[in-house]
């Protein structure tokens, strides 16, 4: 049966960090707009709208990925019912959908969780009227995003749905990393410079976000908030007792370990648990953005944010992360993420808010569909944040009420505990290297990442004086754990700060082992790379003494810009990275995994290391079993089903 699309639309949204539900909303809002009735709910309260019942035609799903392939909480109950293995094939055979799913390709198993819901809906007789999107956040949602709404709108209004659609089970809008469209030829274009070409175009520019809040500044009558929001329940100001720099002076990165004081704050961890810290925007760009914002001298004013009445925004509403009766420089400091790479929705707004005609001009083509590649090239792949951009575009003058409606919420940061609480009752380590945005067109002077920036600032000078950190409750990551089984092997492999979590196993490791004289301890093996032995190797004395005392049996370090005396450059033969150490000890480590039930972890750089790790691992397996890549990724795949092959990988 042919799918029948009525002018009902349902939007079901999973989401982890809100972009999922702000996509649905997108859809839910231009459903609207263009006349047709729509609903929107998040699949955790998916039972409510009795799908297996639906009036609703057509849905559409927009759904992510989060951690290792998994479905994000709000999904979690919605996959486990549909998986059932006894609900009737034609359970669906009324539903018409469309499918987007959201992942990152840097992480395994892209798109798991939409890949999973979208087959097992076609399984229980569904249909797609419009083919599948996979968008990927690696390289920009909005490359397949853009044309997957387009073409969705299209659909939508053609309301015809040719059998090969209906049938098809393939996506057709997948970007893959590598796959952007090339950068423009003409490298000496800059930011504020218009290609020739482009201009002669008529550019193809999304439609005008509709404005839905109204901001009101009242003198304030209380005392001006400058503290972070600090609430018992998730937010702890903690004292920082020690800090200590890991690397030496002239090594390429700054690594810090910091020290926190939990013992008087019920923050309890386990090694492989991650905290998140909350830090403030910085004073000096907090100043910045009001005075180009023109309100300097209302800084201290209360902000009242009410719903434009002609809003037609559907899921409009004031956002609930911005605490009643903030003051203007409070809203800019801890509410707002104001370095965020602003969206093409966000720079559509801005073309309104400059009198310049040629900024006018620049800022459409930098959010228009032919201006995809200098949009990648000049802003996201930079980094640049609103006031680059305002700096960019000096006649640009943006109201208040469009930062808070594009703007995210100012997120906390995670990093790995690089402690054992075992071994340090009262403290929590985490370690960190200090990130550097080089200066680039757009951005004439570099600068330090936010929170990394803070943080070393705040123990500059101890790396002497004890400073106050504003902490999350440490953030379970219940797969990631040393095994219960003491007598099972483990090998880790850390790079460069991904060493973090396995200080924290070790540490445990430890204790386990003096607290049980008599049992009978496992194989532990650490792969850790870093650049230079006498620089930048973290935890060295730590990891030798671990090695020492036999909690550590094997400590494979591989120096990736050392060169051999004499010589100036790395020769082939020295293992430069921890996937060359590993190959070199392929028996023992297949050996390991798969005829010893042993444990493998994986922990720093989502991007290259834990992909080459993995192709590596492929080849061990397959050479020292016999089998070819295929079934080598199988045996690796059921590592993983069996919790046995963990990452804890960052992008
Ligand atoms: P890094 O210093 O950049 O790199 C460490 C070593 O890895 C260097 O010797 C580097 O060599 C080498 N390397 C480069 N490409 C590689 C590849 N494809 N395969 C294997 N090794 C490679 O490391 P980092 O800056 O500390 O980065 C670690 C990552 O861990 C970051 O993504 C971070 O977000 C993440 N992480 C951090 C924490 C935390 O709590 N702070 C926790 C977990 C993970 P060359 O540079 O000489 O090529």
């Amino acid at each position: 049966m042919p799918c029948e699309l009525k002018p009902r639309f349902l939007v079901l949204y999973g989401s982890q960090k809100g972009q999922a539900q702000s996509i649905a909303e997108g859809i839910a809002d231009e459903a609207e707009e263009r006349g047709l009735f729509a609903d929107i709910c998040c699949l955790s309260e998916g039972h409510k709208v009795k799908l297996s019942k639906t009036k609703y035609s057509p849905v559409v799903f927009v759904v992510s990925t989060t951690g290792d392939g998994d479905p994000p909480d709000t999904a979690q109950k919605f996959v486990k019912r549909i998986k059932k293995k006894t609900l009737p094939r034609d359970l669906y055979a009324h539903l018409c959908y469309a499918f987007l799913a959201l992942g990152d390709t840097n992480y395994a198993d892209f798109c798991k969780c939409g890949k999973t819901i979208d087959s097992r809906l076609l399984d229980l007789g569904a249909k797609h009227f419009y083919a599948t999107g996979h968008a990927d956040d690696g390289v920009g949602l909005e490359l397949v995003l853009d044309p997957w709404l387009e073409g969705l709108w299209e659909r939508v209004s053609l309301n015809e749905t040719p059998e090969s659609v209906v049938s098809e089970r393939k996506s057709v809008l997948t970007t893959q990393s590598g796959q952007t469209e090339a950068p423009p030829a003409v490298v000496e274009a800059s930011l504020t410079r218009s290609l020739p070409p482009l201009s002669e175009l008529a550019l193809n520019i999304p439609a005008l976000p509709p404005p839905y809040l109204d901001v009101m500044l009242q003198e304030a009558t209380i005392e001006e908030e400058t503290n972070a929001p600090v609430s018992k329940e998730t937010l702890h100001e903690v004292p920082i007792s020690r800090a200590v720099q890991l690397t030496r002076d002239d090594s390429v990165k700054t690594a810090l370990l910091i020290e926190m004081d939990i013992s008087s704050h019920p923050m309890a961890y386990q090694p492989g648990d991650s905290l998140e810290v909350l830090c403030p925007n910085r004073a000096s760009e907090v100043g910045e953005l009001l005075r180009r914002l023109g309100l300097e001298d209302q800084k201290s004013n209360r902000i009242q944010l009410s719903l434009r009445k002609e809003t037609k925004k559907k899921t409009a509403q004031i956002p609930s992360y911005i605490p009643e009766n903030s003051t203007l420089r409070y809203l800019l400091t801890w509410c707002l993420e104001i370095r965020t790479v602003p969206k093409k929705a966000f720079l559509r707004s801005l073309v309104e808010c400059t009198g310049d005609s040629g900024e006018k001009r620049r800022l459409q083509e930098l959010c228009s569909k032919q201006g995809s590649a200098d949009y990648n090239l000049y802003v996201r792949d930079h980094n640049l944040g609103l006031l680059d951009l305002l700096t960019a575009f000096p006649a640009c003058q943006p109201p208040l009420s469009l930062l808070i409606e594009h703007l995210p919420k100012l997120q906390p940061r995670p990093y790995s505990a690089a402690s054992s609480s075992l071994r340090h009752p009262g403290r929590l380590h985490f370690v960190f290297n200090v990130i550097e945005f080089p200066a680039c067109a757009g951005r004439p002077v570099g600068r330090r990442g936010l929170c990394t920036g803070w943080l070393s600032d705040l123990v500059d000078p101890i790396l002497v004086h004890p400073g106050k950190a504003h902490p999350g409750h440490p953030h379970p990551n219940c797969s990631f754990r040393l095994p219960s089984d003491l007598s099972k092997p483990f090998i880790m492999i850390g790079p460069g700060t991904g060493v973090a979590p396995f200080i924290g196993f070790l540490q445990q490791r430890e204790k386990e082992r003096e607290e049980n004289p008599e049992a009978e301890f496992s194989e532990t093996w650490l792969f850790f790379g870093c650049r230079h032995r006498d620089r930048d190797f973290l935890f060295r004395e730590e990891l030798q003494g671990f090695v020492a005392n036999g909690t550590l049996t094997h400590l494979k370090v591989s120096f990736s810009r050392d060169t051999p005396e004499g010589t100036e450059t790395q020769t082939e033969t020295r293992p430069r990275y921890v996937q060359h150490n590993l190959l070199s000890h392929a028996k023992d480590i297949v050996n390991l995994l798969l005829k010893e039930n042993g444990y493998l972890y994986v922990c720093g750089d989502a991007k290259n290391m834990a992909k080459d790790v993995n192709d590596t691992l492929i080849e061990m397996v397959s050479a020292e079993l016999q089998l070819d890549k295929l079934d080598a990724m199988k045996r690796l795949a059921g590592l993983r089903e069996e919790k046995r092959y963990l990452q804890d990988i960052w992008s």
